[in-house]
Order: structure tokens, then sequence, then C-alpha cells
């Protein structure tokens, strides 16, 4: 077990050959402001030859970390704005997000919440949670609740099955929904216990985040597997980063393979404006080309919803190629090569 041990500074990483040793200072002002962690799994399923291995760059952090554009923001997607209570965000009426802990069990380096997660702020104290639940009861309109963080299924299973058994005995609450990157992470952590907890009365929806099909390693593979067999519905995000997956074929593949594992690909995000990440940011021209050249290659279930969250706390709305213009008389729709055609007006 003692080669299970994650690689926590950069000299561990110049130690085992994921950096150069005249990289060192670099990533030394780097992991300060914003942490590293690396598990053994993502360790192993890098290619230290390749200096594109698309797991790398999600984890390595690079010298471009260090530089802030003008627009990016501390809190890109705005959950301040909208937190009543320390650890949740309702922003739409139905639903909110509830944030346990802000950890993680390895760090993306494009993270949204980056100033945020596995920073020192702490997770949430018993008497803050029982407050979270509080409110959630209070609000009878809240139909969903969305655990995210940090990783939920960071929790351990015991304190995760007291915050599930909590929220599924509020009537209202009908809809569960955990966002998680464990799997490929950290599948060991989906252990027996875990799969006891995530086992619910009630329909529990989990959204698998993954921006590379090399993610599925085999040990993703099985705990993805033991997910599904506990009864969760399966469900994807991934972000659209430079260099990793801002390509056709590689998002293909991605969106293949969760298919492939019953996973239904729900959200491509448009990378947010967090601070110290326009090296991982595409163009919205670029994102919405993708999606247009998916559109017909891929099975129309296997294309996921290509999103914005508007900063500012504005929420998500798809930033899809429009294939419909609105004439005088009529509609010129555009079909998946690019040729348009007369469609009838509407009607009254
Ligand atoms: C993303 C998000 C949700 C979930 O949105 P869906 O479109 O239902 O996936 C809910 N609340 C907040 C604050 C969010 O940022
Ligand atoms: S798993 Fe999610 S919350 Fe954690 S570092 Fe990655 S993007 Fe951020």
């Amino acid at each position: 077990m003692t080669k299970l041990k994650c690689i926590k500074n950069s000299q561990q990483l110049v130690d085992e050959g994921f950096a150069n040793p005249s990289d060192l200072t670099t990533l030394n002002e780097i992991s300060k402001k914003y942490t590293l962690t690396i598990t053994r799994q993502i360790a192993n399923n890098i290619d230290k030859s390749d200096p594109n291995d698309p797991i790398a760059l999600q984890f390595i952090p690079s010298q471009e970390e260090r530089l802030a554009t003008p627009e990016e923001l501390v809190d890109p997607i705005g959950d301040q704005k909208e937190s009543p209570i320390k650890g949740i965000v309702h922003r739409y009426k139905d639903r909110c997000l509830l944030m346990p802990v802000t950890v993680c069990s390895a760090y993306c380096r494009f993270c949204f919440r980056k100033e945020r997660v596995g920073q020192n702020e702490r997770g949430l104290s018993r008497s803050e949670l029982e407050s979270a639940f509080n409110y959630i009861e209070s609000k009878k309109e809240l139909w969903e609740v969305i655990l995210t963080g940090g990783d939920p299924l960071f929790i351990r299973p015991k304190l995760l099955n007291e915050i599930l058994d909590r929220l599924e005995s509020i009537n209202h609450v009908e809809i569960l929904r955990i966002h998680t990157r464990m799997p490929f992470v950290e599948a060991l952590k989906i252990d027996e216990d875990m799969l006891l907890a995530l086992t619910r009365k009630k329909p529990l929806y989990i959204i698998l985040h993954a921006n590379h099909a090399k993610e599925f390693s085999q040990e993703a593979i099985e705990a993805i597997e033991k997910l599904r067999r506990c009864g969760a519905t399966l469900l994807s995000q991934s972000v659209l980063l430079k260099n990793i997956n801002n390509n056709v074929d590689v998002l293909e593949e991605l969106f293949r393979t969760f298919v492939r594992h019953r996973i239904k690909p729900y959200y491509l995000h448009h990378a947010d404006m967090t601070k110290g990440t326009s090296h991982f940011r595409t163009t919205i021209e670029e994102g919405q080309a993708l999606m247009r050249a998916l559109r017909g290659r891929i099975s129309g279930f296997a294309i996921p919803h290509y999103v914005l969250d508007i900063p500012g706390g504005f929420g998500k709305v798809p930033i899809n190629h429009c294939y419909l213009q609105s004439e005088n008389t009529h509609y010129l729709v555009e079909d998946i090569k690019g040729t348009q055609h007369a469609y009838p007006p509407t009607s009254v």
C-alpha cells in the first residue's frame, strides 16, 4: 500500500519525473497559491514521454497558471451572490447547491472554484450543516438538492449517508444530485460503505466529470459500474479545454466513451473566467464549431449541451450555434452540411 501515496508538492513532481528541476521555483510559487494534489491513480495514468498527455495537462501546474487576465474573476459564476447561508447557493427556484466540503482528492488546474476549493476554507461544521438543512426544509419550492463542492464523494461514507438520509427525509426534496470526479481521480474511495450511502430511495442523479477518454482507466470503469449498480442515474459533465479536448475526434471519443459506459452526456462547459486559467480557454466560436461538427456524426443523445455560466451569477445557458433564422416571410433552417432550407412561416 505504500505505493498509493499522493503527490503533494513540486519536489515530488520533479523527483518522480513529472516536471523538470528547472521549473521547481515556479511550481512552488503556484502550489503555494493553489493546492497541488495528484493521486496515485492519476499519476499512473500519465504518460511521461508525451509532452501533451491530456491527464498531465489537467493536473500538473504550468507556468501560465500565474497569469491572470483582466476579465478573470475570483468568483467567476457568482456563487457568493446567491448564497443565503454558508454552504448553500440558491439561484434557481426549484434547486440549490449544497457544499458540505471544499476539498477534492486531486486538484484540476482549470477548476472554476479554484479560489475556494482546496484552499484553507473548512467544510461545514455540524451546526452549519444543520442550518443548511433547516434552510432547505424551510424552502418548500426546493425540489432538488445538488451536492457539489469540492467533491462530495470525499466526505466519509458515514457522514455522507447521514446527509443523504436527512435530505431524503425532507418531503418536498424529491430529487438528489451529486457532482463528482471521484471515479477518475481516486476510485478506491468508492468502496462498499460509499455504495451503501449512495443506495437511495429517492432518485439519485450522479454527474460524472471527465474531459478526455483517457481518464477511463480500468479502476475508473469499475467504479462507474458500481455506481450504476447502486441504482443511480449517471450523467456527464466536461469542460472544453484548450490542447486537451478542443478537437472533434477527441470530443467524439469522449462522448462515445461516456455512452459506452451508460453515462448520458449532459453538459460541456465553456471554461469559466477563473483566475489563472486563460491557457485552458478556447473561444466560444471554436466551441460552437466543434459542437456543430458533432451533430450528425454521433447519436443525438451522445451530444451534451454546450453551456456558458454567465459571469456574475446569472446562470447557465446553452450557447450552441443556432440552426434557425427568422426571415420576413419564412424561416431559414440550416442542415448539418451547412445548406440552408426555407421553412414555412408559422400560421396564427
Ligand atoms: C449549475 C448550477 C445548478 C444546476 O444547474 P442545472 O442546469 O440544473 O444542471 C444549480 N444551481 C447553481 C447555483 C448552479 O451553478
Ligand atoms: S474535481 Fe471539480 S471541484 Fe475539484 S478541483 Fe476538479 S473541477 Fe475543481
